[in-house]
Parts: C-alpha cells; structure tokens; sequence
C-alpha cells in the first residue's frame, strides 16, 4: 500500500487544483444543472483521472489507495466528483476483461481523455437492484449485436463518448446459470446517437448529469462485445469493488468538509456570550461524526490495500462503501444543525454539499443490498431473495 508520506503531493496537487473551483463556481453550475466542463478538463490535464491507467496504455498506473485520495480530496475540497468519477473506474472492464486489439485501441484515448467512458448502462427501470432481471436483449446479427431496450439513470451519457452496456444475449430460461446470458458492450455512442439510440436528461435533487437512454435497434459491431458472449455479469461485478472503494473515499472527503466546515463556524459563532461549540450539546455531535469518518477511512484503507494485493476485497469494498456513506450523510446532517438557519443558505454550500451526499446511501448500491451481502456471504446465513 502506498504510505501518507508518498501521497502528500498527490493531495496537496488535487487540492491546488480544487481551488481554482469555488463554491460560487459549483453554486452556478447547480442552479443551471450545467456540467463542469473546466473542472473536468482540468482534472483530465492533469492525469488524475487516468489514475489507474497501467502506463503502457498511457495512464499514470496509480494504485487504488492513491486514486482514492484524489477522488476524496476533490470532495473534501468541496468540489464534486460525481461528473467525472466514472471516467477513472469504468474503463476496469474493458483492461480486466478487454481483448489486446480493444485495449489498443481504446485505452491510449481514455487515458488522454479524448474518449470519455464514463456511462454504465445497467439499471433498468423494471429491474432495478435485480440486474439478472433486465431486459434489454443484445441479439447477434451477422456482424452486429442488434441492441433493444431501457436503461434508467445512466449518468453522463450525454458527456461520454463510450457506454459499458450488460444486455441479455441469451434468454434467461435457455442460460446455463442463474448469472449466465449476459454481455457486456463497448458502445460508441457517438456513433449510436440518432441510429438507435435516445438520451433523455432525468432532473434530479441535485446536478448529476443523469440520464435515461432508450435502444431501438441498435447496432452493435460484434467486435466491441468484451470477453466471452454470456459471461458479463461476472466482470461487471469484478468493476463494482473498485467502484465501491472509490465512492466511498468521495464520501470521506465529503464527511471531512461538512466536518471542518461545523467545527469551524462552532467555533467562531457566538450566541448567548460565548462560542456555540463551547456547548457539549454542539459539540458531540461535530465529534460522533468524526469519530464515524476515522471508522470509515480505515475501512476504506483496508479496503483499498487488499484490492491493490489483489485479494479479495468484496466483503471490505461493501463495508467500506456502507460506513463511509452513512458517516457522509451523518455528517451532513451535523452540518446543518450546527449553523442552523444558516445550514439552508445556498452561498454556504452545506445545502447542495448535503444534496449531493445523500445519493450514497441509495448509489451506486443501497445500503439493504450491503446489508444482504454481509450477511449471506460473511456471515452463512439464507439468501432473503
Ligand atoms: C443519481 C443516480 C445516478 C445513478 N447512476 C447510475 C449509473 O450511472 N448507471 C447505472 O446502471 N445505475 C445508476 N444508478 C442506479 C442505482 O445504482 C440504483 O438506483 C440503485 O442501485 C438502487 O436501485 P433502484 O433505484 O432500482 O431501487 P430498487 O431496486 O427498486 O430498490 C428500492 C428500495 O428497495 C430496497 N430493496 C430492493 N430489494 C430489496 C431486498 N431484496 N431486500 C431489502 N431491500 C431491498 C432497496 O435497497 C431500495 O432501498 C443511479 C441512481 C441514481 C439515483
């Protein structure tokens, strides 16, 4: 695992981008629901989003514990990830699972950012956490796969160039498994767009560039199939840990922000005489939800040492992602307590920050679902569904 010391350019490097990106920049792009254009480019220039990127495909080969500072660092600074986040993990897929010819061919460009992967069609809007129950079919025509079907909440599909699609190729009741009869995809939606393929912006709480796409006879090359036909719900589930892990370092750096920022205005806002947080009933509080982040940072470094060693880390990424989200959210909701009104004002930031944050109790896995891992594949006991 790469020690504190050796990453401390790399953070104060996220940071010194970061400031170039205050909180009046994020406080407008929020009221338009505009995506951050220049914040993305910047972190793309710099290389931190092709972190783990081996460097013979032009990356900066990172470790896992590495790209989870960036991504908490940029939280902590009070910037948002989530318009970017996937650029960094989604490409796992296609370096794990990718024939040599596709990894030429797409890797170099995604470590550059000229080709931005950064959608990942799995949720549907019938299916939901059940992915083995999606319907969309990939069927195979001649040199194509022809493509139909729903995704719901495909985030930056209209700020990607490439999808990582999971389309059923075989029918569910001809597979050979429970988890066989699907595939994965490399769609080139530039392509696709208008042959096919429909993007529809969903408005949400907050501004996350979601998306809902519709396929209708799309046409696939056969050549961008990744792996074996049949086999893609394995290596999407082989992306999830560092999906997992690296969501839950956005969390941590959220959770420090809300908790600097409380700890900050306790100490320097006074009522009735003296400093609010000389009060014990505002000071635990600030202190719960910090002993909550240390927690969760251990797990996520745990987390992140054991994906780096490559062991498995299923059940950690899975906790990591539960403790971080929940101390995020805690924190969050501390955060506003402890300004009162205010917690509400928008030039504060706490607002949208505490928007934002919420998500990760719900996404990219609810927190039931953490729960039934845990339980069925730690702890033996019966699947509940
Ligand atoms: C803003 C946003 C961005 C997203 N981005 C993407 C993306 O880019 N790509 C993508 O593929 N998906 C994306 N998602 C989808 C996200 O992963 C799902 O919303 C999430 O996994 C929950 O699935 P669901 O919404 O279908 O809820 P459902 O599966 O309908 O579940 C609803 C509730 O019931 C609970 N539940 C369901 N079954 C059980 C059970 N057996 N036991 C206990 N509780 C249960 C769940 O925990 C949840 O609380 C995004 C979602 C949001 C909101």
């Amino acid at each position: 695992m790469t020690d504190a010391a050796d990453l401390a350019p790399i953070r104060e490097a996220v940071r010194a981008l970061c400031a170039d990106f205050p909180g009046e920049y994020w406080r407008r792009l929020d009221r338009e629901r505009a995506y951050p254009t220049e914040f993305v480019a910047a972190l793309t220039k710099a290389g931190f989003l092709a972190a783990l990127i081996p460097e013979q495909y032009g990356g900066s080969g990172l470790t896992m514990t590495a790209a989870a500072a960036i991504m908490e660092e940029i939280q902590a600074s009070g910037c948002n990830g989530a318009p970017c986040h996937a650029q960094m993990y989604t490409m796992g897929t296609l370096l794990r699972h990718g024939g040599a010819a596709q990894k030429e061919r797409y890797l170099p460009g995604i470590a550059r950012g000229d080709l931005r992967l950064q959608a990942f069609g799995v949720t549907e809007p019938t299916s939901g956490t059940d992915t083995l129950s999606l319907r969309t079919t990939a069927v195979r025509d001649g040199d194509h796969y022809v493509v139909n079907g729903q995704k719901i909440w495909t985030s930056r599909a209209e700020h990607s160039d490439l999808m990582l699609l999971l389309a059923r190729t075989t029918p569910r009741e001809q597979a050979k498994s429970r988890t066989a009869g699907l595939s994965v995809f490399l769609v080139d939606m530039r392509q696709a767009r208008d042959n096919g393929l429909t993007i529809r912006p969903i408005r949400t709480m907050m501004n996350h560039a979601t998306t809902e796409v519709f396929f209708e006879n799309m046409r696939v090359p056969a050549e961008n199939l990744i792996g074996n036909e049949g086999e893609g719900f394995r290596y999407i589930l082989s992306g999830m840990n560092a999906e997992r892990i690296l969501i839950a370092a956005e969390c941590i750096g959220d959770a420090k922000w809300f908790i600097d920022k409380a700890a900050s205005y306790a100490r320097d806002r006074v009522v009735f005489g003296r400093p609010i947080g000389q009060n014990q009933g505002v000071q635990f509080p600030i202190a719960r939800a910090y002993i909550g982040m240390r927690a969760a940072e251990l797990m996520v470094r745990e987390a992140a040492s054991l994906y780096e060693a490559g062991k498995d880390c299923g059940a950690e990424a899975n906790m990591a992602k539960h403790l971080a989200a929940e101390a995020s959210w805690a924190a969050a909701d501390m955060c506003v307590q402890t300004h009162g009104g205010f917690g509400f004002a928008e030039e504060f930031d706490i607002e949208r920050k505490f928007r934002e944050t919420r998500l990760y109790t719900v996404a990219p896995i609810s927190t039931n679902l953490i729960l039934s891992y845990i339980a069925e594949h730690v702890l033996g006991l019966p699947r509940s569904y």
